[in-house]
């Protein structure tokens, strides 16, 4: 990316003192056009087409309140920042009145406050224009203190780490800044969603081969080779020394000789008995049930600042830190 910035200033000390300031405090690469009368600026900016206009307010031929004036009637959308000197401040109210993004008294403060200035601006620019900056800042101090964002989804969709910002807000925050190259965003694992709503709020539920049944037990069985009855050894009442069989009553002798013993069994209320109980999914949105094979996979994403993200918000960094002085 390369900055293209219009400076509107006459004096040659100025131009070359600002081209060092921002060489040694922009983030970003930049092209710095001179203009050294207002109307030469004006034609300028008729002609090419910059990022941020600085602006001095006072000129050979006219002043920065005029240019303003003029670049108001033309509705310029540009950012423009506004120089005065000191003892100007009733200029600089009448500048930002006529919308300038910001102003800088020249004399007092370093040329660096211009930098910080331009790069405030810059991440304005930079940040899609329908999100909260608000949020994206926040996503951006988790994502320093935290090397990544990730949704998973345990009934309902959860963050981690923790994010003090409301859910629906920070998934589509989250999405635009990936959008824009900011973050990467990358898919960690698939989850199963209802094929009928596409909702991840669902729970797994065991049923019966045979005959559907939802109530199921699990637990050890004994086969009674002599009548064939199959059951939970809970239901074989002790006897003296043995078990008793409830369908014909007669004592268990020997393991493997009369009977046997079958670990995890289900058998569902009906008395079917089974190893291995069916899936069934039950979305808990639509009530529909589905199988595993029926289910929509959704992907898990993961969040992670970019290059081009982590570049970005130092802008705002700086920007911040210069405000707090
Ligand atoms: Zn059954
Ligand atoms: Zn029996
Ligand atoms: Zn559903």
């Amino acid at each position: 990316m390369q900055l293209n910035i219009l400076y509107v200033e006459d004096n040659p000390d100025d131009h070359f003192i600002l081209e060092h300031s921002l060489k040694k405090h922009l983030a970003v690469d930049f092209k710095l056009t001179v203009s050294k009368t207002g109307k030469e600026g004006i034609e300028n900016i008729k002609k090419e087409n910059f990022d941020i206009i600085i602006l001095d307010y006072k000129l050979p031929d006219m002043t920065g309140l005029e240019i303003l004036r003029e670049l108001r009637r033309q509705r310029y959308q540009k950012p423009i920042i506004f120089v005065t000197s000191k003892g100007n401040e009733e200029i600089a109210v009448e500048a930002m009145k006529l919308g300038v993004k910001d102003y800088i008294v020249k004399d007092n403060i370093p040329t660096k406050r211009l930098s910080e200035s331009i790069n405030e601006i810059l991440l304005e620019s930079a940040l899609p224009k329908n999100i909260d900056i608000d949020t994206a800042k926040e996503i951006y101090r988790v994502l320093s203190e935290n090397s990544t964002i990730r949704v998973d989804v345990v009934g309902t969709p959860q963050v981690i780490p923790n994010v003090q910002i409301p859910l629906s807000a920070l998934f589509s925050t989250l999405d635009k800044m990936s959008e824009k190259g900011l973050l990467k965003k990358e898919p960690t694992h698939s989850i199963i969603a209802c094929p009928a709503c596409n909702s991840l709020v669902i729970s797994i539920n065991v049923k019966c081969p045979d005959c559907g049944s939802r109530l199921i037990k699990s637990g050890e069985a004994i086969e009674h080779f002599t009548c064939g009855y199959i059951g939970f050894e809970s239901e074989f009442e002790k006897g003296n020394f043995s078990l008793l069989c409830p369908k014909c009553t007669k004592e268990l002798k020997m393991v493997g000789v009369d009977y046997r013993k079958i670990s995890n069994c289900y058998k569902c209320v009906y008395g079917h008995l089974f190893n291995i109980p069916a899936i069934v999914v039950i979305c808990k949105k639509c009530n529909k049930e589905f199988s595993f094979d029926q289910a929509v996979l959704e992907p898990i994403y993961e969040y992670q600042l970019s290059e081009n993200g982590k570049k970005t918000f130092k802008l705002s960094i700086l920007a911040s830190e210069i405000k707090n002085f």
